[in-house]
């Protein structure tokens, strides 16, 4: 066992890297740049977290999303490795603690959001910081051409030199395109090229594709027939709900799951899914942060999902122990139809555009040229009907602006959390002085260790229920306490938070480049068209399309997709495959032939020559040039 197979036993618990994980760590571990693209669930984490461990000082970890830093620091934890986040709508005396804490050495992993890079402060720190390795996960949100592009990303480059000399920055993603990969490397001002790609073929998961008029039918028939667990992903909030209680009425456990739940019911329903307790859950593609549940059988999509990439990703879900399991999508005629109006709302004018960062401003009663730094809770369907318009719209004009960087849109809810400023002593005069609160400040400090030191998340239903306080006297002295300065109260916010990062201007002084827009239109229109490619075709291969938009070209067909399937039901046994094809190959490979010209050239009966030239063109073996000749390829 060498040291890194140490560190992966003694932390994790795991004998073995999985394939390209070494590869990687070493990378890194020789001060390459490096870029990993594995698939999700592949187990890129380890592949910063175990080189980190395996030299002093800090490792920074980029990560776009509140709710993936939170999962991560706490699966560090559990691991007892020291690990902290810092992200947008912290208190700043918590953000402060953990900085400083860092600066100590005291923090292993340092989970970043990017947008805070370019703070002026935060760049002191960083550069007081000794750090290790700079890891960069959901690498694609860098460029632009990925499918989720997000400005702050283009800061990381940005901090490099205030790193000690020689630290490597290492990329990491389940995503990428050819000339995304490629665009990463140079966003993140790689010395050299450096990619470790591992195949993205899942050859336990079966893909199928099914236009089905009755979805529901069908998926009580999957259920049926497919032992385990699963996952059932439909568009909107309302249908999860409704599919959910339609699987109960067939008495099959299951629940529904989306965004607008509290944080709380959202945490109960995915545990007693990842527990079994719930055997189907219904979601939105809300469902899938930090889910790592091995054992799941089936993920059913009832929509089309946007792209292939939050496809791919969604789908691989299922399997994640090598055991067989089935990607079903379900579609009708009419959701294409529904994939494209969506698209149309998804890109507003830029003129709407424009008056709904204004109507925003005035939401907010935000006066021009101030606003830089504040953070509301933003309620999407309330700003869309006093702005009067479709929430849609509102919501992607928002999201457009984003990109441009004017602001930042967190949709996670935070727990409440506490923290005493104060000194033990002065605490204690106060309790002295004011006995009413003495029970509960003695409650507090008892059930939740380290308030001195850090935020500490609470529950406030519980110090009720432990307290005999109720509810709302409670709130109210926490109110009191904070603003006395005894503590710091960040009551929970289950309403995404919004950002101004920069101050609110004139909108015809916004920045909104018509170019910018068109281009993105254009690049989502192809991620579009790639969606409805991938369900409407009818060859090759299902495995094989999907790998092939992440630029996988020569996989092998997967045998067991429907497409293949289909291909099988040419019924020629395999030996008698083999014969045909030993007698065409050597004709066509000579020279192009006509479809009459090779049936003269051998005495194929007909049907089955047509059964192997088509299986010959749809597997690129064959191809048809400009006379209709037959050509090997
Ligand atoms: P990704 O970020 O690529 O989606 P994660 O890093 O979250 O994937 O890892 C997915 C799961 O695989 C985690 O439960 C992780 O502990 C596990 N894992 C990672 N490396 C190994 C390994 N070498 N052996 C066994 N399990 C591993
Ligand atoms: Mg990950």
């Amino acid at each position: 066992m060498n040291e890194l197979e140490r560190i992966l036993q003694q932390y994790w618990g795991y004998s073995h890297f999985r394939p390209l994980q070494e590869d990687i760590i070493r990378s890194v571990l020789d001060g390459k740049d490096t870029l990993a693209l594995l698939p999700t669930g592949g187990g890129k984490s380890v592949c910063f977290q175990v080189p980190a461990l395996a030299r002093p000082g800090v490792c920074l970890v980029i990560s776009p999303l509140i709710a993936l830093m939170k999962d991560q620091v706490e699966n560090l934890r559990k691991r007892n490795i020291s690990a902290e986040a810092v992200y947008t709508g912290m208190h700043a005396t918590e953000v402060s603690l953990i900085l400083d804490k860092a600066v100590r050495g005291e923090v292993k992993f340092l989970y970043l959001s990017p947008e805070r890079l370019k703070n002026k402060r935060m760049r002191e720190y960083i550069q007081a910081m000794d750090t290790c390795l700079l890891a960069v996960d959901e690498a694609h949100c860098i460029s632009q051409w990925g499918y989720d592009f997000r400005p702050p990303y283009l800061e990381i480059a940005e901090i490099r030199p205030l790193l000690p000399k020689n630290v490597p920055v290492l990329a990491l993603t389940a995503t990428a395109t050819p000339e995304v990969a490629q665009d990463i490397q140079e966003k993140l001002k790689f010395r050299e090229p450096c990619l470790f790609q591992k195949s993205f073929v899942r050859e336990n998961l079966t893909y199928v594709v099914q236009k089905e008029e009755n979805k529901e039918q069908r998926l009580l028939r999957v259920i049926a027939k497919v032992p385990g667990s699963g996952i059932v992903y439909v568009r909107n909030r309302k249908r999860t709900r409704e599919v959910a209680e339609m699987l109960q009425r067939h008495r099959i456990p299951s629940d529904f799951y989306h965004a607008g739940l509290s944080l709380k019911e959202r945490e109960r329903k995915q545990n007693l899914w990842t527990q079994g307790y719930i055997r189907v859950i219904v979601a939105t593609n809300a469902f899938g942060m930090g889910i790592d549940k091995p054992d799941v059988r089936f993920v059913v999509h009832l929509d089309l999902p946007d792209t292939l990439e939050a496809y791919f990703q969604e789908a691989g879900r299922g399997g994640r122990d090598g055991k067989q399991a089935y990607a079903l999508l379900l579609y009708e005629e009419a959701d294409l139809l529904q994939l494209e109006r969506n698209f149309e709302l998804s890109f507003p004018p830029l003129q709407k555009i424009k008056e709904i960062y204004d109507a925003l401003g005035h939401y907010y009663r935000l006066p021009n040229g101030n606003g830089a730094g504040c953070t509301f809770p933003y309620n999407n369907a309330e700003f869309a009907r006093q702005s009067g318009n479709k929430p849609i719209v509102t919501y992607n004009a928002l999201r457009f602006l984003e990109r441009a960087g004017l602001f930042l849109l967190n949709d996670f809810a935070n727990a409440s959390k506490l923290y005493f400023p104060c000194h033990r002593d002065d605490l204690y005069r106060f309790q002295v002085a004011n006995e009413v609160y003495d029970p509960l400040i003695k409650l507090l400090l008892r059930s939740y260790p380290g308030l001195f030191t850090q935020f500490v998340r609470i529950d406030e239903e519980e110090i009720s229920r432990r307290s005999g306080i109720p509810m709302d006297t409670l709130l109210a002295m926490l109110q009191k306490l904070h603003e006395a300065g005894i503590l710091i109260y960040e009551a929970q916010s289950e309403l995404p938070r919004l950002t101004w990062l920069e101050d609110r201007m004139e909108p015809r002084y916004l920045r909104l480049s018509g170019e910018v827009y068109e281009e993105r239109k254009q690049a989502a229109k192809k991620r579009l068209e790639a969606v409805r490619h991938y369900v409407t075709s009818l060859s090759p291969c299902r495995s094989k399309q999907l790998v092939a938009y992440f630029g996988e070209k020569d996989a092998v067909r997967c045998g067991k997709c429907d497409i293949c399937l289909k291909r099988n039901k040419t019924q020629l046994s395999e030996w008698e495959f083999d014969q045909l094809l030993g007698i065409v190959k050597p004709l066509l490979k000579a020279e192009a032939l006509s479809m009459e010209e090779l049936a003269e050239k051998t005495d194929i009966p007909e049907a089955k020559l047509l059964k192997i030239v088509e299986w010959l063109l749809d597997n690129d073996k064959l191809q048809r040039d400009e006379r209709k000749k037959l050509r090997w390829v």
